[in-house]
């Protein structure tokens, strides 16, 4: 049984006060067909909504089965609408995305009833109307008449106590009209039907009562329903069953309403992943190029050393001084003076203090001492030293002309920088040598750090001792000069260009082409520095050059080394590690270590170590009479021109006319050894001690080119990481603070520079990156907010509708916000599914430009999940207003919205 008791409500708008019920009292039987007659204004829907609980009383009581609603909550409320109460409105509000069974189910699924259940209930009560066949139709699809009847199964699905319905013919004919009238009718035998109606006839062709309204005050009631019984019962917690909303529904109901305006959804998902994309694709790259890096460091670097030199050569100090063109600010001067120019000094000095002398015995005697910190940091491959042996290598040209490979039989005046530069010009030569060893690795023949950087044109890398191999430069090229010095040109020709140039003729050289086969049958010869000293029949050993007699003979007998590959730098190498043109291994120099030891001349000075065996006579003798023998047994074992190259030199130091003494060097020779027969044993001294400077034991071995093991060549240092190759580098300071200024180590870790410099830039450049991006997301995140308001406002109605069918504010706000996690998982998921497909062209882009196949784009899945999260978590909180806002819609008005 329902009532209501003094039932006031008034609506103030502005100034307008509007009495739209005025002190109501009704009582409602159990089972009857009540219609409200009355003008329109009169307040018929207001009197309606409150009795359905959709619109609140200001004043009075509205009496539910004998309980006051006074203390209701909105729980109750909603409880009330959802289980007890039914509307059927005049325009018949169905949800317009939802199908028909959808729509009339949707009342169920908010009671939480199991869903077989609520499709059965549902489709019953479509059958009870008459529609049984058009469940699938969307609202859209059916006729007026249809979807009043489906809005009257809607509202008896749930079987409810009572049925209002607010004009429910008004948009109809009268035929369906009629048919909705029946069916109303029908309903009302075992239940409450409060019907609005301006229609009089409808009313008493139907109705089983009719109630007059105007002005919001009870004009007529034709059976009216007085209770004897006025005491009401107390507010019990009687529950009506509870009113939910499952997540699931709120995720349903937004996806089909979504599912209505595609185009709109994509384009609001898309223009919220575009903010998710850019951060994808920054972490992709970022952790592809890091990945690259940190593969680097794991596996390549482990092969490239930082590796000191015995002499090194820095070129950024030469070229910057030998720009003789670069006039600095204080270098200017005016017009009314004459200046002088010191830039050729500067050039000079640049390229002698480009040399760098590394005291390698000193580095040596630390790094073999096991207590060194350096020690902990150095990696599997431990410390390689590397040895520089005496030798000359020879070539024959096409002509059979014998040369030497340093270029000094074509071009005896080289090096025209020598008589600048001195000791640097020596130095020079040795680092610009056409020869040099190819780093050794710890147990390969050859470092890792030079097969990964150079690629095999032809052949292969060296295996034996007598192997080298010829490297090209990028454009496959070897400089012409190199090619007349190697003596793959003809050195005739080199001469005559050379003529060429120097009488100032113009030069045509043509590119010369040589086959990968006849280069690979190229073979030095190699004519170790002890060699060319040669046993006399005195005993004594003498020097040759490549002049002599011997020399042939020698030549025929040495050492071979042949080509076997022909090698390039790789594409993507940014290290050198060969700096010649042919380059051998440390087979050959340790081979020459050890023919150097066994070979005769340091055999001889071995077994001999007090006695020179290049003069015969001690290296330093003991007494007096010891030095005037050797002074006497040196000086006969000398020649004629030397006799008399010596009587010259002597004659000067005496003070003597140089001028008086015979033209003829026999002659001069004679006097010489007629003055030595009478010279006294003073004379004999001060002889020696002038004119025979016989050098040191250590002098000859090194002059014979053997070879100390405790002062390497170069040191190369391996280390496994980065921070460890980084903590080297300070154990190197730490060492150069230990030791004086000469005997400190100067090198450059240029890889170790480079890499690590590039991981530090790469992130700073990522959070830089990401920042901007960052702002795209709370543009896109605003954008979704306005969205989700603009979408609210579209579904004000289905709000109300929602609300009249007992959703709660709770579950309004589930509606909306189910929609934006929609958009938002949907722009997450897009995002990175836009990126993965952009990575792939992004990459092929990496490859083209860098020619580094091993960086890859990628983004990492967690980092895909966090990005998707956050879409999502953006979105919501996008959408966090509108929803809220959406919520607190007054039902009433929503329904009234169009
Ligand atoms: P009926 O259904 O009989 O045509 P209503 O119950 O809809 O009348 O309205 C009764 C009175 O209350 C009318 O004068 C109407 O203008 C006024 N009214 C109804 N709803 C509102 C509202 N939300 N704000 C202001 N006035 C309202
Ligand atoms: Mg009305």
């Amino acid at each position: 049984m329902l009532s209501i008791k003094d039932v006031s409500k008034k609506y103030v708008t502005g100034d307008l006060v509007q009495n739209a019920l005025d002190g109501v009292s009704l009582n409602l039987r159990d089972s009857e067909f009540v219609a409200v007659l009355g003008p329109s204004g009169s307040g018929k829907t207001t009197l309606l909504n409150v009795l359905g609980g959709l619109d609140r009383y200001d004043s009075g009581d509205l009496i539910i089965n004998g309980v006051s609603t006074k203390q209701y909550k909105d729980r109750d409320w909603d409880s009330y609408r959802n289980h007890a109460v039914g509307f059927v409105f005049q325009n018949y509000n169905l949800i317009p995305h939802q199908s028909v069974l959808a729509n009339v189910e949707l009342a169920l699924t908010i009671s939480g009833i199991s869903k077989s259940e609520r499709r059965s209930r549902a489709v019953k009560a479509l059958e009870e109307v008459g529609l049984a066949d058009q469940l699938h139709k969307k609202p859209n699809q059916m006729s007026g008449g249809q979807m009043q009847r489906v809005a009257i199964a809607r509202a008896l699905v749930n079987d409810p106590e009572i049925l209002l319905a607010d004009e429910p013919t008004g948009a109809l004919d009268t035929e369906t009209g009629i048919q909705v009238m029946e069916l109303l009718k029908n309903v009302s035998k075992d239940r409450l039907v409060v019907m609005v109606t301006h229609n009089p006839e409808l009313a008493s062709t139907y109705a089983t009562r009719i109630v007059s309204l105007k002005d919001g005050k009870i004009e007529g009631d034709t059976n009216p329903f007085e209770i004897q019984d006025e005491k009401f019962e107390k507010l019990e917690t009687k529950n009506l069953g509870k009113s939910s909303m499952s997540l699931f529904t709120a995720l349903s109901l937004s996806f089909n309403n979504l599912k209505t305006k595609k185009g709109r959804t994509f384009l609001t998902a898309f223009a919220g992943s575009i903010g998710i994309i850019g951060i994808a694709l920054i972490l992709s790259l970022s952790t592809g190029v890091n990945t690259y890096i940190s593969d680097i460091q794991k596996s390549t670097m482990t092969s490239y050393p930082i590796t000191v030199d015995a002499q090194t050569l820095d070129l950024t100090n030469v070229v910057k001084n030998t720009d003789m063109y670069a006039i600095s600010e204080e270098m200017k001067h005016g017009t009314g003076a004459v200046f002088s120019n010191p830039a050729s000094f500067h050039m000079a000095s640049g390229f002698t203090t480009s040399f760098t002398k590394n005291n390698l015995t000193k580095f040596k005697q630390y790094l073999d001492d096991p207590t060194s910190e350096i020690h902990e940091f150095v990696g599997e491959n431990g410390i390689v030293y590397s040895y520089k042996p005496k030798y000359k290598i020879y070539t024959v040209d096409k002509n059979g002309e014998i040369l030497n490979t340093d270029g000094s039989t074509l071009n005896p005046m080289a090096n025209p920088m020598s008589s600048f530069m001195g000791e640097s010009a020596e130095m020079m030569t040795a680092n610009f040598s056409n020869f040099s060893e190819l780093l050794k690795g710890k147990n390969e023949v050859i470092s890792n750090a030079v097969t990964d950087t150079y690629d095999v044109l032809d052949g292969r890398w060296p295996e034996k001792f007598d192997e080298s191999v010829l490297v090209l430069n990028r454009n496959y090229e070897v400089d012409a000069n190199i090619l007349y010095q190697l003596g793959f040109l003809p050195a005739e020709e080199y001469r005559s260009v050379m003529e060429q140039i120097s009488k100032g003729e113009e030069i045509t050289l043509e590119v010369q082409q040589f086959s990968y086969e006849e280069i690979l049958k190229k073979e030095f010869t190699i004519i170790p520095e002890c060699d060319t000293f040669i046993k006399k029949s005195n005993g004594t050993f003498e020097k040759i050059d490549e002049n002599s007699p011997e020399f042939k003979s020698l030549f025929d007998n040495a050492l071979k080394l042949k080509i076997v590959g022909i090698v390039i730098p790789s594409e993507d190498a940014d290290a050198h590690y060969i700096n010649s043109n042919v380059a051998y291994t440390s087979l050959l120099t340790e081979h020459l270590i050890d023919y150097v030891e066994n070979s005769a001349v340091v055999a001889a000075q071995k077994s001999s170590p007090d006695v020179n065996v290049l003069s015969g006579i001690a290296f330093s003798p003991a007494t007096d009479e010891m030095k005037i023998s050797d002074a006497k047994q040196y000086f006969s074992s000398l020649g004629i021109s030397e006799k008399a190259k010596l009587l010259t030199q002597f004659s000067v130091s005496q003070g003597a006319d140089t001028t008086t003494l015979p033209p003829d060097e026999v002659m001069r020779a004679g006097m010489f050894d007629s003055y030595l027969a009478t010279a006294p044993d003073s004379m004999m001294l001060s002889l020696y001690d002038t004119f025979i400077s016989n050098g040191s034991y250590e002098e000859n071995l090194t002059g014979f080119g053997v070879v100390s093991r405790t002062a390497p060549a170069s040191v190369s240092i391996y280390a496994d990481n980065f921070e460890n190759k980084d903590k080297i580098s300070e154990c190197i300071e730490n060492y150069n603070k230990s030791v004086s200024e000469e005997d400190e180590i100067a090198y450059t870790d240029y890889v170790g520079l480079l890499m690590s410099s590039v991981t530090t830039i790469i992130d700073v450049i990522s959070y830089v990156l990401m920042a901007f991006v960052s702002v795209s997301l709370i543009v896109s995140s605003i954008m979704i907010g306005i969205i989700t308001y603009i979408s609210v406002l579209e579904r004000t109605k289905e709000i109300g509708i929602l609300r009249a069918i007992g959703a709660s504010r709770q579950n309004i706000a589930q509606v909306f916000n189910a929609e934006t996690f929609i958009i938002g998982l949907i722009s997450g998921v897009l995002g990175i599914v836009v990126t993965k497909l952009l990575n792939i062209p992004i990459n092929a882009l990496i490859h083209m430009l860098t020619g580094i196949d091993s960086v890859n784009a990628q983004l990492p899945y967690d980092s895909a999940l966090v990005l998707v999260i956050l879409a999502v978590v953006l979105t919501l909180i996008g959408g966090i207003i509108p929803s809220r806002k959406a919520a607190k819609k007054d039902p009433v008005t929503s329904l009234r919205s169009e």
